[in-house]
C-alpha cells in the first residue's frame, strides 16, 4: 500500500517498507480541525477537514446612470484572500492503521474539537488505539446510520454522484442529476462483506440482508490463488485475464446454447468448472477474472432479489469493493438486467467507499452548527472518473482517482434548490452577450487574465 507522505517525505522516521503515498494524498492535515474515521474488516476511511486560504476576484459594480456620463469607472474589482474550510478523504488498510495514527499526530497541529468521530466495527476494536495515539477522545456512532447519512447527503448534494455504466454505449458513464427526491432505494454496500439496506427517507432504513461472499472474499481468495496480496494488483490481472478458460460454460455442457431454456451458450454454467475437469494450470490473470466475475454475479443476483421483494427499482452500489473497475461495474450490471429484464436499474456512486465517513464526518459537524453551512465539492481537488483504467500505474492512479481524490468545500450558508428550477420546461436561462454587457465581458476577461499564472504554472 501507499501511504501517505506530505512535506516531509523520506526524512520520516516511519517502517521503512511502507512507501509514503504521494503529497495530494494526506492533503493540508497541518490545518486539519476535525477528524471522522470510518474502520472497516479491510479499510480505515479517514475524512477530515481543513482550512485553506485562496483568493477570490470581488466586483462592485457602481449606480449605471449617475456615473456613466462622468466618465468614473462602473466598477471596481479587487482580489482578495479567503479562509474556505475543506474537507479531505483518505483510506489505507487496516494493517497500517498505528503507522497512520502517529503520521497523523505528528502533523496535527490545532484541532478544533477534541473528539474524533467514530464508525464501524474499527471504532469498538481501536478505539483504544485512537485515543492514547492522537489524544482525541473517540465517540463511536452507529455503522448503519453513517452509512446511509453518507449516501443520502452525496446523492441530495453532490452532482454527478450516481451514474449508470454502459460498457459498449458511447459514453460510458451516464450519470443521474441531483434530485431531492432520492426515496426509495436499495443500497448494496460491497466492504469486506455486504450489507443490504432499504432506505426509506432520512431516518427510515432496514438492513434486510447481507452476504459474507464480498470485497474481503475476492481480496482474500485472490491472494490464494495468485500469490498476489496486494488488492489493485487483483484488479490488474483480472482485467487482463479469460474467465472462460477457467468456468465451465453452458456450451461446454451443450455443445451450443440451452435454446428451450433461454440460456445463452456463453452462460457461466459453473464458476471454476474447467478446473474440476482438467489437469491443465490456470494462469493467474484468467483465475482473477473468473473470481471477479464469480464475486460480482453472486451480488448482482442478491441485488436483484432484494430489489423485487422489496418493489424497489433504483439500487445502488457502494463500497470499495467496486473501485470504479469497469468489469465490476460490468458483471453486475449485466447481471442485474439478465435477472431483472432491464426492470431494476444498477447505480454506482463515484464516492462509493466514502460513505461511512462522510455519514460520521457529517455527525459531528452537526452537533455544534447545525444548519448554518453546506458542502459542495472542489471539483479541482477532486476527480473524475479516470482512474479505472487498470493500466495507470499506482501513482497515476493515486493522482487521478476517484476514490483517493476527493475534496468538498463548505460553504457558509444552507443550499436551497433553485425555485426558477423547480419546473425546468418553464426555466428561461439568464445569460449574458459579452459583445453588448461591457461590465461584464470586462469582469470575464479580468477573471482570465487573473487565473493565466495559475493556469501556465499548472502546465
Ligand atoms: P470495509 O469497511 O469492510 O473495510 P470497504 O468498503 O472499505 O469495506 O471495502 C473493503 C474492500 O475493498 C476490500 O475487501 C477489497 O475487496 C476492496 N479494496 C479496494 N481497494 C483496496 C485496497 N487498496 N486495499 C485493500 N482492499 C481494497
Amino acid at each position: 500500500m501507499a501511504l501517505s507522505g506530505g512535506a516531509d517525505r523520506g526524512s520520516h522516521s516511519m517502517d521503512k517498507s511502507i512507501t509514503l503515498p504521494p503529497d495530494e494524498i494526506f492533503r493540508n492535515l497541518e490545518n486539519a480541525k476535525r477528524f471522522a474515521i470510518d474502520i472497516g474488516g479491510s479499510l480505515t476511511k479517514l475524512a477530515y477537514y481543513s482550512t485553506v486560504q485562496h483568493k477570490v476576484a470581488k466586483v462592485r459594480s457602481f449606480d449605471h446612470k449617475a456615473k456613466e456620463t462622468d466618465g468614473d469607472p462602473l466598477y471596481e474589482i479587487s482580489v482578495q484572500e479567503e479562509i474556505t474550510a475543506r474537507l479531505h478523504f483518505i483510506k489505507f488498510e487496516n494493517a497500517y492503521i498505528e503507522t497512520c495514527l502517529d503520521f497523523i499526530k505528528d502533523h496535527l497541529v490545532n484541532t478544533e474539537t477534541k473528539v474524533i468521530k467514530a464508525t464501524g466495527g474499527g471504532a469498538h476494536k481501536f478505539k483504544d488505539l485512537i485515543e492514547k495515539k492522537l489524544k482525541l477522545k473517540v465517540d463511536k456512532e452507529d455503522e448503519m446510520t453513517c452509512l446511509i447519512k453518507g449516501c443520502n447527503f452525496v446523492l441530495k448534494n453532490i452532482p454527478h454522484e450516481a451514474f449508470v455504466y454502459a460498457r459498449h454505449a458511447d459514453s460510458e458513464f451516464r450519470f443521474q442529476n441531483t434530485h431531492p427526491d432520492i426515496f426509495p432505494y436499495l443500497l448494496i454496500n460491497i466492504g469486506s462483506g455486504v450489507s443490504i439496506v432499504k432506505v426509506e427517507s432520512e431516518d427510515k432504513f432496514e438492513r434486510i440482508g447481507g452476504s459474507s461472499i464480498g470485497g474481503g472474499t475476492f481480496w482474500g481468495l485472490g491472494a490464494l490463488l495468485t500469490k498476489t496480496k496486494r488488492f489493485d494488483e487483483l484488479l490488474q490481472l483480472a482485467s487482463k485475464g479469460q474467465h472462460t478458460n477457467v468456468d465451465m460454460l453452458v456450451k461446454d455442457i451443450y455443445g451450443g446454447a440451452y435454446g428451450s431454456l433461454g440460456l445463452t451458450g456463453d452462460l457461466i454454467a459453473s464458476s471454476f468448472g474447467k478446473s474440476a475437469t482438467t489437469d491443465k494450470e490456470f494462469s493467474k490473470e484468467d483465475m482473477a477474472k473468473s473470481l471477479l466475475h464469480m464475486i460480482s454475479n453472486d451480488i448482482g443476483q442478491l441485488a436483484c432479489l432484494y430489489a423485487k421483494l422489496h418493489n424497489l427499482t433504483r439500487v445502488y452500489f457502494g463500497g470499495f469493493f467496486i473501485r470504479g473497475h469497469p468489469v465490476t461495474m460490468h458483471t453486475i450490471t449485466y447481471s442485474i438486467n439478465f435477472f431483472t429484464k432491464g426492470e431494476v436499474q444498477a447505480l454506482f456512486l463515484r464516492h462509493e467507499g466514502y460513505l461511512g465517513a462522510i455519514g460520521a464526518f457529517l455527525k459531528g459537524a452537526e452537533e455544534d452548527n447545525p444548519n448554518q453551512y453546506s458542502w459542495g465539492e472542489n471539483y479541482a481537488g477532486s476527480s473524475g472518473l479516470m482512474s479505472v483504467s487498470p493500466e495507470l500505474n499506482p501513482v497515476q492512479r493515486a493522482r487521478s482517482g476517484t476514490f483517493d481524490m476527493l475534496e468538498m468545500d463548505r460553504l457558509e450558508r444552507q443550499l436551497v434548490n433553485l425555485p426558477l428550477l423547480q419546473d425546468p420546461t418553464s426555466y428561461i436561462p439568464d445569460t449574458v452577450d459579452l459583445t453588448e454587457d461591457a461590465l461584464s465581458r470586462d469582469y470575464w476577461l479580468f477573471c482570465f487574465e487573473d487565473a493565466l499564472d495559475g493556469v501556465r504554472l499548472r502546465g
